[in-house]
């Protein structure tokens, strides 16, 4: 059987639209037929051809799309915990289900694993159906409350800035963390923030994103255009002027020298970094920082990436409750075909929140 596929043929060249054959379920797997699959900026990195300078290039013929949620059709002989007809998650970190990362709960850094979306053994959700591997570890049954395209905002975006806050920095109640870059994993973690009892500093040089950013829960906003570079201006002053000494927990969701070195120097003594954004082609995957500066101030550095499987159920009762409400930061439903389109406009910072493909 044939299917509907959006694939890298040249990168930075637009998306093409082909016929592929459809998959066939692993014994340990399942083919999903996606309802709803998120556009994040990582598909244009992988579009654009970053990630060679850490092995982590998507390779020209790759299905790309990696924030599917959908209906299982199909399953392999050795799944029993999962049947055709449920609604799944499927998170873009593939863990193995067995080496010792996975079972201690980590398998988003399975050594092992496989990056939907990124890699040929794993093609992505831009497409009719997706294959997921160890599905009994990696898919994440779906609460009837949780629509398709709530969970295509989940992610990776909403739950990567759910297990920085959460896991890595432990944000808590009452604290102060400053987001620099308000695109859709920097309003996801406003809104996580928001809900945890945090507060939030917004950066962003756009006025629209800030407005966005203060309507889904940012106590204040910083425009770096609207300050001068000198040692007593700047994005790290003005956020210890609105945060009282400092934030607690700083994100960098954008991956740049600039951008990184602001949020950690906007950290109070002792605080927490925690780098989301990867970096594109004028960092190549490395940001030099003041580390002197930071072992006196005490400041803690979390790589992090998407979050493990195992954690959705933190997430979901939350969504389903609306106490969390990934569905809020969605501004566009699109077809297939607009994918490329939409990846373009992410080169100049156009898209706004998250967009979800709904029309396969
Ligand atoms: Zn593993
Ligand atoms: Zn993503």
């Amino acid at each position: 059987m044939r299917m509907r596929a959006a694939v890298l043929t040249e990168y930075g060249e637009p998306l093409s639209i082909e016929s592929v054959e459809r998959p066939e379920p692993d014994p340990d797997g399942i083919v999903v037929e996606v309802d709803a699959c998120g556009i994040c900026r990582s598909d244009w990195h992988a579009w654009q051809g970053h990630g060679e300078w850490a092995d982590d290039q998507a390779p020209l013929g790759q299905v790309l799309g990696h924030e599917p949620a959908g209906e299982v059709v199909e399953v392999g002989s050795r799944v029993e915990r999962i049947t055709e007809g449920d609604r799944v998650a499927v998170p873009f970190n593939l863990g193995d289900g067995t080496c010792r990362e996975c079972l201690n709960g980590h398998g988003n850094v399975c050594p092992e694993g496989l990056a939907l979306g990124f890699k040929p053994d794993a093609p992505g959700a831009f497409a009719e159906y997706v294959h997921v591997p160890a599905a009994e570890y990696n898919a994440v049954p779906l609460p009837d409350g949780v629509s398709a395209v709530e969970t295509a905002a989940l992610g990776c975006r909403y739950v990567t800035a759910f297990h920085a806050l959460r896991h890595r920095a432990g944000l808590e109640a009452g604290e102060w963390l400053v987001v620099i870059g308000c695109g859709g994993v920097g309003l996801s973690a406003i809104q996580i923030a928001d809900a945890f009892g945090a507060n939030v500093v917004a950066v962003d040089i756009s006025d629209e994103k800030l407005e966005r950013a203060t309507e889904v829960g940012a106590t204040a906003t910083v425009d770096p255009t609207e300050l001068g570079n000198g040692a007593e201006e700047g994005v790290p002053v003005a956020v210890r002027a609105a945060t009282g000494g400092g934030a607690h927990v700083s994100m960098d969701a954008l991956g740049r020298e600039e951008t990184c070195w602001q949020a950690t120097e906007s950290l109070r003594r002792r605080g927490r970094h925690v780098q989301v954004g990867l970096t594109g082609s004028d960092e190549r995957g490395s940001i030099s920082l003041p580390t002197d500066e930071m072992c006196h101030r005490e400041i803690d550095f979390h790589g992090v990436r998407g979050m493990p499987p195992t954690r959705y159920e933190e997430i979901l009762p939350l969504v389903e409750r609306g106490r969390l409400d990934p569905g809020r930061l969605v501004t566009r439903e699109v077809a297939l075909e607009d994918v490329a389109d939409r990846l373009a406009a992410m080169t100049d910072y156009e898209t706004a929140g998250i967009e979800v493909v709904t029309d396969f």
